[in-house]
């Protein structure tokens, strides 16, 4: 019950944390206006933040199973998806509302994400059906009134969790989530991140059932009070269920968690790019090579040359290696950013005659989420990798600049930005 004390040190805390962080802007912004040559004028001060919820914990162990607890497959998949988006977006800041074995209430898990002020909110659960009923496949719901009552029946289950805490009558207003009386306030419920959130929920949908090859249960609405109280486009998803023993063998595996923790992953970045063109009319996410990407992709920021390259593109020949640009690959003396162009992505190695390759030489790979990701060409020159990928456009329509630093992925348009800075 230590958690009895925190409100008031953690009001003071959130307090100081603002001030400090307002005199951190303040000066960041005096040395951005004096040194940086970055300075774009973007609107993409605000890193974006996406706070992951792994349903239930410590004394909750939501639904049981017969070979495990809900709480703590939510979490496995809840920490491989926050894992893969740290590795692959460094824009985005990730905010789990807890990484343990540990309860936390859950209109504590909606102020998480209130105070980070989320872009995002997937938080992550296991079906389970009362009585021996089995089903499989797996949900995503969005807030809104339940329109049936095998529907209420999840949010009634997923809700329930607050009787957990002691003063959850006060806390939650009344709030009884066995009765449906209490859905009732659902219904006059006005939730403008409404088509945000739905929108999302289907992407989710699309790739458990395409690139998970999971049953789609679709896209469903009904009344959780821990998406009621997020101030920000919410999901909940509903992994598959635990009740059903097939199911719970597949969450049960590292395999069943990294696949549905990847779905959501790609789910993410499709609806993180989406927003970003709209936003700013074009964005620096990097979709997985099995969503079509537009021939813009790599090149969004550097404005002017996408077009040209595009039409030079359609005039360019076969393919003409460039054997040696491989010697590149080394790091430069300086850390400059080593631009590369990806080709294509396999779930095992390729032959040096593989026939997608399509007779491409000097072609190199890199391992990521698990597949292998071939490249071609290699310079800290971005303009000769440019030049390189038109040459190969006819072959590989697909093709498109990564960047590395350090050996390590990078995001290609501050790589960019920076080989443009060091030219001048
Ligand atoms: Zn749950």
């Amino acid at each position: 019950m230590r958690s009895e004390n925190r409100p008031l040190h953690y009001l003071c805390n959130v307090f100081y944390m603002k001030l400090y962080r307002r005199y951190i802007l303040y000066i960041g912004i005096c040395l951005g206006l004096l040194t940086s040559p970055f300075c774009s004028g973007s609107a993409e001060a605000k890193d974006f933040v996406v706070v992951i919820d792994a349903g239930h914990g410590g004394h909750d162990p939501g639904a049981i199973g017969k070979i495990s607890k809900e709480k703590n497959i939510n979490l496995n998949v809840a920490l491989k998806l926050g894992k893969q988006i740290q590795k692959n977006c460094p824009d985005v800041k990730v905010v789990y509302t807890r990484t343990r074995d540990v309860f936390i209430p859950l209109n504590r898990r909606a102020e998480i994400a209130n105070d980070a002020k989320a872009d995002l909110f997937i938080s992550i659960h296991t079906n389970a059906l009362a009585n021996n009923r089995t089903a499989k496949g797996a949900s995503t719901w969005t807030l809104g009134l339940a329109k049936s009552d095998a529907n209420l029946e999840v949010a009634k289950r997923e809700n329930s969790v607050i009787l957990y805490e002691s003063d959850y009558k006060t806390r939650y207003a009344g709030f009884n989530p066995n009765s449906a009386e209490s859905y009732i306030i659902f219904e006059f419920m006005q939730d403008k991140y409404m088509s945000q959130s739905v929108h999302l929920a289907s992407l989710v949908q699309k790739h458990f059932r395409n690139t998970c090859r999971r049953v789609d249960r679709g896209v469903h609405q009904a009344g959780f009070l821990v998406l009621k109280a997020s101030a920000m486009p919410s999901i909940l998803v509903e992994l598959g269920f635990i009740s059903t023993p097939e199911e719970e063998r597949y969450l049960n595996t590292d395999a069943g968690t990294t696949t549905l923790a990847n779905g959501i992953f790609r789910a993410f970045l499709t609806y993180k790019r989406e927003q970003e063109i709209r936003l700013n009319g074009s964005s620096q996410t990097i979709l997985p090579e099995d969503i079509p990407q537009p021939e813009e992709e790599a090149t969004a920021s550097t404005g002017a040359a996408s077009k040209t390259e595009k039409k030079a593109a359609g005039q360019s020949g076969k393919p003409t290696p460039q054997r040696s640009e491989k010697a590149a690959v080394a790091q430069t003396e300086d850390n400059a950013p080593v631009f590369k162009i990806q080709i294509l992505t396999s779930s095992r190695p390729l032959a040096k005659n593989d026939k997608r390759l399509k007779g491409l030489k000097n072609v190199d790979y890199y391992k990521e989420g698990g597949l292998y990701k071939y490249t071609y060409g290699a310079s800290s020159d971005y303009n000769k990798v440019l030049r390189t990928k038109r040459s190969i456009t006819a072959q590989f329509k697909d093709a498109f600049i990564i960047a590395f630093k350090n050996g390590k992925k990078v995001n290609v348009n501050a790589a960019v930005n920076e080989f443009k800075n060091k030219k001048k």
